[in-house]
C-alpha cells in the first residue's frame, strides 16, 4: 500500500506537520464476513445503473418503478413476506417486529386513506413525527399512492414547520395528536391549500374529530388493505427534502423514484448491508439520511431496519447495540463526539460481537475519531460523504479498503468525483492530485436531485462545465481519495493561505481537554481574514487562560502560526443544526455582530 503518502491527513500536506496517527487503520471485516465490495478496481470497472437497476424488479407488469415497491412489496411477492423488515424500539421500551407482509398491508391501507382524501399523483404529503412506527407507514404508502413524500423533523417549531408546508404547497399532512396541538392548529389559516392533517392519537381513543382532521387509526381500519400501486415511472417525483439550513435557508431538494436503485446500490456497496444483517441508521427521517437510508436501503436490500424512537443517550445507544445485535451501524460524529466524550471504558462495558461496519456521515470524521473507534469498539469509523442533493453516499471508505483517517474515501462505482475550479464560463476540473478545488460529480446517477423545489434558476446554477457543483471544497491524493477541506462559505483565505476549518479543528481536537471545536474567519487589514477558534472541553477540564494558551500552542505546533488560531474561546456548546452539523455562519455573524440570518435548524439550547 502506498502507506507514506496516503496517511497524512489534509493539514499535514499543506504546512509540513507532523501527524501522530498511525497512517493507516486497516479495517478488518470481522465473523469472516467477505465484503460486498471486495475489489474496488473491479467493482468499478463492473459496475453499472442499468445492471444494478435490472437487480430491482420494477412494477409487476413492467415498465414502471415505485421505491415502495421495492423496498416492500417485492420482498412479499418473492416469499420473503414473514421476514422482519423493521424492528421499532419505543421510548418507553416497547418492542414491535413487523414483517414485509405486514408492512405491506399497512402501506397499502395508508394509500388507500390518501385515495379517500383525494391525494393524487404528484401531490405533496408531509409528515411531522417522531420516530414512530406511523412515520414508516406514511412514508412508503404516500409512495404507492405516486404522491411525493416530505419529512418534517418533529423538533421544528411553528415557523418552520409553516413555511416549508407554504414552500411544499402540502395537501395532506401527517402528524401526531400532541404535535398538532402544539405546533400545528394555530397555523392552519395560514395554510389555505392544506386540506387535511391525518392526526395519530397520543394514546388509545385519542386522535381527533375537528373539520380537517382525519383520526389516523380510524381511517387505517376502514381502509381496504389492498391496493393496486399507483404506476410511476423511474423520473417520476416521490421525495422532497429540504437540506440542513447550515449555509442559509433550506433548499428543497426534490428526488424521483429511480433513486431506489442508488439506495439498493449504495446500501449494499458503500454500507455493506447483507441478509440476516441488523441494520441502525441513527438519523431521524426529517434529515435525507434518515430517509434514504433509515427506511429505504435496508428494506429494498432485505435487511432488518432498526428504528430506535429515543434521543441519543450514550448508555441506551451502547446497550441497543449489544442487545440488539446490530452488526452494520450508521451514525454521525456529532454522536461520535458525544461517545469521546463519554468515554472509551463505557463503550468497552459492552460487548459487541456482531458488529461489523461503523459508518459515519454529515460532517467532518476527524482522524482522532476513526482511531477512537479502533481502540473502543474494535472497529474504525468509516467516513462517507453524500448531500440532501445527491440522495445518496458518493465517496465512501469501503468495509474492504485500508481507511486513510480524515479522508472521505473514494468514488462509490458509477460515480464519477472530481475536483474542478469554477471559470469565467464554467468549470474545469484539476486532474493533479493534492490540490484544493470544489467537489464536483459528473451528473447522471440515479438519486441526484431533480430541482430545487420553486427554484429552477439556483438548480441551473448547480451545474457547470458538465459537472454538479457541490459548493464543498476537497482534494483528491494520488490513489483516488478524497479529502474534506471546508464548505467554499466557511473556507478562510489569510495571508494568502486559504485555510480549510477541518483542518483547523482536527489540529484542535488533538488536544486531550477539547471535545469539539469550530474554525472562522474574521476580518483582519492586514491578513485579509484571521483564524478564530471556538472549542468546548470533555467533561473534567475547565476554561482558564493557561488551558487557552496550551491549545493554542499545540495548534500553532501542529499548523505553523500561518494558519493556526490567533484568537480562542471558550464555549459550553457550539450552535449546531438539529441534524448535527456545526453552524460555522452564525458563530462568524455573532462574532461580527451581523445580522444571524435564517436559525429554523438551529438546535434549540439543551
Ligand atoms: P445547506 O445546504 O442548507 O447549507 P447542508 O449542506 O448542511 O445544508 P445537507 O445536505 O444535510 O445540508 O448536508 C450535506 C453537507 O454536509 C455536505 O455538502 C458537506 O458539507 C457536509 N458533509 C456531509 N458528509 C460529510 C463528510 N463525510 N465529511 C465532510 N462533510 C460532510
Ligand atoms: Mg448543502
Amino acid at each position: 500500500m502506498t502507506s507514506q503518502r496516503s496517511g497524512r491527513f489534509v493539514a499535514k500536506r499543506n504546512h509540513g506537520m507532523k501527524t501522530r496517527w498511525a497512517p493507516i487503520v486497516k479495517s478488518r471485516p470481522s465473523q469472516g464476513a467477505i465484503p460486498n465490495l471486495e475489489d474496488y478496481a473491479k467493482a468499478w470497472s463492473t459496475f453499472s445503473w442499468d445492471a444494478a437497476r435490472r437487480e430491482l424488479a420494477g412494477l409487476p407488469g413492467g415498465g414502471g418503478l415505485n421505491i415502495a415497491y421495492e423496498a416492500v412489496d417485492r420482498h412479499v411477492d418473492a416469499g420473503r413476506g414473514g421476514s422482519v423488515a423493521l424492528r421499532w424500539l419505543g421510548k418507553d421500551g416497547a418492542i414491535h417486529d413487523y414483517t414485509f407482509g405486514q408492512i405491506k398491508s399497512l402501506t397499502d391501507r395508508f394509500a388507500n386513506v390518501l385515495g379517500g382524501l383525494g391525494v393524487r399523483k404528484g401531490d405533496r404529503v408531509f409528515a411531522l413525527c417522531g420516530r414512530i412506527p406511523e412515520l414508516y407507514v406514511a412514508a412508503l404508502g404516500t409512495l404507492k399512492r405516486g404522491a411525493i413524500f416530505c419529512p418534517l423533523f418533529s423538533a421544528f417549531g411553528p415557523e418552520p414547520i409553516r413555511s416549508r408546508l407554504m414552500i411544499g404547497q402540502a395537501k395532506v399532512l401527517v402528524t401526531t395528536e400532541s404535535l398538532y396541538r402544539r405546533k400545528v392548529e394555530a397555523l392552519r389559516d395560514a395554510l389555505p391549500f392544506l386540506e387535511r392533517v391525518v392526526v395519530i392519537a397520543d394514546a388509545p381513543g385519542g386522535g381527533g374529530s375537528a373539520p380537517g382532521i382525519v383520526d389516523y387509526a380510524r381511517t387505517m381500519e376502514e381502509a381496504s388493505e389492498r391496493f393496486a400501486i399507483a404506476p410511476t415511472a423511474a423520473e417520476d417525483p416521490a421525495l422532497l427534502h429540504f437540506t440542513s439550513g447550515t449555509t442559509g435557508f433550506p433548499k428543497g431538494a426534490l428526488h424521483v423514484h429511480d433513486a431506489v436503485v442508488a439506495h439498493y446500490a449504495t446500501g449494499r456497496l458503500a454500507l455493506d448491508m447483507k441478509p440476516g444483517d441488523v441494520f441502525w441508521c441513527t438519523a431521524d427521517p426529517g434529515w435525507v439520511t434518515g430517509t434514504s437510508y433509515g427506511i429505504i436501503a435496508p428494506l429494498v436490500n432485505g435487511v432488518m431496519n432498526l428504528v430506535v424512537e429515543a434521543e441519543f443517550d450514550a448508555d441506551l445507544w451502547l446497550e441497543i447495540l449489544e442487545r440488539e445485535g446490530v452488526s452494520v451501524w450508521y451514525t454521525a460524529p456529532t454522536a461520535i463526539r458525544m461517545l469521546v466524550k463519554a468515554g472509551s471504558a463505557l463503550v468497552k462495558a459492552h460487548r459487541y460481537p456482531r458488529l461489523r461496519f461503523m459508518g459515519s456521515v454529515g460532517e467532518p470524521l476527524n482522524p482522532e475519531a476513526v482511531v477512537w473507534g479502533q481502540e473502543a469498539f474494535g472497529l474504525p469509523f468509516h467516513d462517507n460523504w453524500w448531500q440532501t442533493e445527491t440522495g445518496g453516499i458518493m465517496i465512501a471508505n469501503f468495509a474492504s479498503m485500508d481507511i486513510r483517517p480524515g479522508s472521505m474515501g473514494r468514488a462509490l462505482p458509477g460515480i464519477e468525483a472530481a475536483i474542478v475550479r469554477r471559470t469565467k464560463n464554467g468549470a474545469e476540473e484539476i486532474r493533479e492530485p493534492e490540490a484544493d478545488g470544489e467537489l464536483a460529480l459528473r451528473p447522471g446517477w440515479p438519486s441526484m436531485f431533480r430541482a430545487y423545489w420553486n427554484e429552477p434558476e439556483r438548480y441551473r446554477k448547480c451545474f457547470a462545465g458538465g459537472f454538479y457543483l457541490t459548493g464543498d471544497l476537497a482534494r483528491r491524493d494520488a490513489d483516488g481519495y478524497f479529502w474534506f477541506v471546508g464548505r467554499s462559505d466557511d473556507v478562510i483565505k489569510s495571508s494568502g493561505h486559504l485555510i480549510g476549518p477541518f483542518e483547523v479543528e482536527s489540529a484542535l481536537l488533538e488536544h486531550p481537554a477539547v471535545a469539539e471545536a469550530a474554525a472562522i474567519g474574521l476580518p483582519d487589514p492586514v491578513a485579509g481574514e484571521l483564524v478564530k477558534a471556538f472549542v468546548t472541553l470533555k467533561s473534567g477540564f475547565e476554561a482558564s487562560p493557561e488551558l487557552q494558551l496550551r491549545i493554542l500552542g499545540l495548534a500553532r505546533s501542529r499548523l505553523g502560526a500561518a494558519v493556526a488560531p490567533k484568537d480562542l474561546e471558550f464555549r459550553s456548546a457550539l450552535p449546531r443544526t438539529r441534524s448535527g452539523k456545526i453552524m460555522r455562519r452564525l458563530l462568524k455573524a455573532q462574532a461580527l455582530g451581523l445580522p444571524e440570518g435564517d436559525l429554523s435548524t438551529l438546535e434549540a439550547p439543551s
